[in-house]
This record gives structure tokens, sequence and C-alpha cells, in this order.
């Protein structure tokens, strides 16, 4: 069986042409996982009417807004497939290719993930946020994490299992099975306009997401502070053997503001930059420490 996770948040106008773009390119043998994550349309009853009158249709309730990473990840944790198939409801991503993706994991591949080579109807900043989040991330970390790659991707019962394992509270799911390894491969695709409705992801929570992603991932940025806290130091030292020298070689007594206030800002700069950095992972730290559960569920269909 297949497991089709489908993560909602205000998708009404949406959820009934992705069901039937499904169900006309699925095998009978699957199971919908909709995750509403605290949605303030009627996307919650649109689903309840699926599964009235479709057995395979579950749904999981969230208690409220947990954030995409999270509803994906209660799809995963609830689901029986064999594999799963994780697709956004916006109908950005095309369910015909979801037969490809079954091919190739018939032929031995773990992990199929869709590489969208083009986006459309997504405003410049949003493609261009993007393609140079995804890039600065490849160089950042040490593992492979597929460019221009979201979560829509099947992936194998031993993937799903293995993420389940992984206890981490600021979820970069794409990072985490690029991680785990096995048998990847991709396929490509078009990326199409949303169907209905405005994006659910916010400049905010999409900023979020790339640092957890960066954090997740890569000590680089608290390396690089590091460096330049050296930098800095080598440079103020320098700064402080010409100051002594001009002040007792040439008895030069210039005032200086303007190089103090430089410094002084600049260091100021760094530091804050540098607090900034550290308290990024100290609050990943502490978030991992407190181990509240991951989201809450308020009802869903099945046990
Ligand atoms: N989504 C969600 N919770 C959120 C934001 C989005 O479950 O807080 C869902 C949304 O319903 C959609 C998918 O995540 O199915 C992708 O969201 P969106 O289309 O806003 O992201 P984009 O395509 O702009 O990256
Ligand atoms: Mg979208």
């Amino acid at each position: 069986m297949l497991s089709i996770i489908i993560p909602v948040y205000n998708e009404f106008g949406n959820l009934q042409t992705l069901y039937g773009r499904l169900n006309s390119t699925l095998p009978e043998q699957v199971e919908f996982i909709f995750v509403n994550d605290g949605s303030t349309d009627d996307s919650l009853n649109l689903i309840k009417s699926l599964a009235r009158d479709d057995d395979r249709v579950r749904y999981i309730n969230f208690s409220r807004n947990f954030g995409h990473q999270l509803a994906v990840m209660a799809g995963l944790d609830h689901c029986n497939g064999e594999a799963a198939v994780i697709i956004d409801a916006d109908l950005q991503d095309p369910p015909e290719i979801i037969s490809e993706m079954i091919e190739k994991w018939r032929s031995g591949y773990e992990v199929v993930y869709a590489q969208r080579v083009k986006r459309k109807g997504e405003t410049w900043w949003k493609r261009w946020t993007a393609k140079w989040f995804y890039r600065i991330l490849k160089r950042l970390t040490d593992i492979d994490i597929p460019l221009d790659t979201g979560d829509f991707r099947l992936i194998d019962r031993k993937i799903i299992d293995l993420l389940k394992e992984m206890p981490e509270k600021h979820k970069f799911l794409r990072g985490q099975i690029a991680w785990l390894g096995f048998n990847q491969t991709k396929i490509t695709y078009e990326r199409d306009e949303r169907g209905w409705g405005e994006p659910g992801y916010s400049f905010a929570k999409s900023f979020r997401l790339a640092i957890d992603g960066i954090t997740s991932f890569s000590a680089l940025p608290l390396k690089l502070l590091t460096l330049f806290g050296f930098i800095c130091a080598i440079v103020a030292f320098l700064v402080m053997v010409y100051a002594l020298y001009s002040k007792y070689a040439w008895e030069d007594t210039v005032p200086g503001w303007a190089s103090l206030m430089t410094s002084v800002l600049f260091l100021g700069g760094v530091q804050m930059i540098g607090l900034g950095i550290v308290g990024e992972y100290l609050s990943r730290v502490h978030d991992n420490v407190r181990r509240r559960p991951d989201y809450v569920i308020r009802e869903k269909n099945f046990d």
C-alpha cells in the first residue's frame, strides 16, 4: 500500500481538485492522510466529507498551526504504507508524476525526489530567495542536499521508520532524508502555479525553515564567526601597535575620534552577530532539552 501525505493549511478551494487528480492517477491500494494544520477556512469540513465517502481517506486535525514540516511528520508518524508520497495540497506539485516515482521505487530506490526545473506563477523574490537558499545550504553543509527540491517525494518504509527515530525538534525533512543516505534518485518537473488561495508559507516561515536547515546541518556559521573574531583581533592588535608607535615616536596626539568610533562600532557589530548566531544554536539546544511533543492532535478518524 502507498500512503499519500497531504499537509493542509487553508486549502479549501484546492482539496476537491487535488483529490480528483490523485484518484485518477493512483493505484487502488492507497491511503490518503490529510493533516489539517490549523486551517481557518473550511478545509477541515471538506476533508471530513471526503472521508465520509471514501474510507481510504484519513485525517489528522491539529489543535493549532504547527507548520508544514510538523504536519508532514505527523502524516509519516501515522501512515501504514510500504512507501509514502509527500505532496503539497495547493496543486503546485502535479500528482500525475507520482506513477513515475512508483516505478523508480519498484526498481529499487528508497527515495525518489522531485526536482523543479521551472517554477511558475511565483514572485521573482520567492524564486530568487529559494534559489540562493538551496545554493548556500549546499556550500555550508557536508551532506548532499539536492538543489531546488522541496518535500514532494516518495520515500520507502525504511526511511519513514528512520525519520520517526530522529528526535530533532526543528525538522528539516529534506535535509534529514539526504543525511540518511540509501539509494536516492530524482525526477524533474515543472512546478505549477498554486491553484487557489494564498501561500501559507509567509516570508517569516520560509526564513525560519532556512535557518533550521542551516543550523541543523552545519556548524559553519559558528566556525566563520571564530575566524572573523580572530581577524578582527589581529587587525585591532596592529592598530594598537600603530597607535602606540605614533604616540611615542612622534608625540602625536591626534584626537583619533573617527578611528575610535569606527573600530568600536565595528567590533560591537561583530559581537552582536556572534551573540545572535550562538543564540540561534543555543535556543535549539534548549528546545530539544525541553522535550515537548512536536505537535498536538485534536482529533483524527482512525486509531
Ligand atoms: N502548509 C502547512 N502549514 C503551514 C503552511 C503551509 O501545512 O503553516 C501546507 C500548505 O497547505 C501546502 C504546503 O504546506 O500544502 C506548502 O505550502 P505553500 O504552498 O504555502 O508553500 P510554497 O509552495 O509557497 O513553498
Ligand atoms: Mg505552494
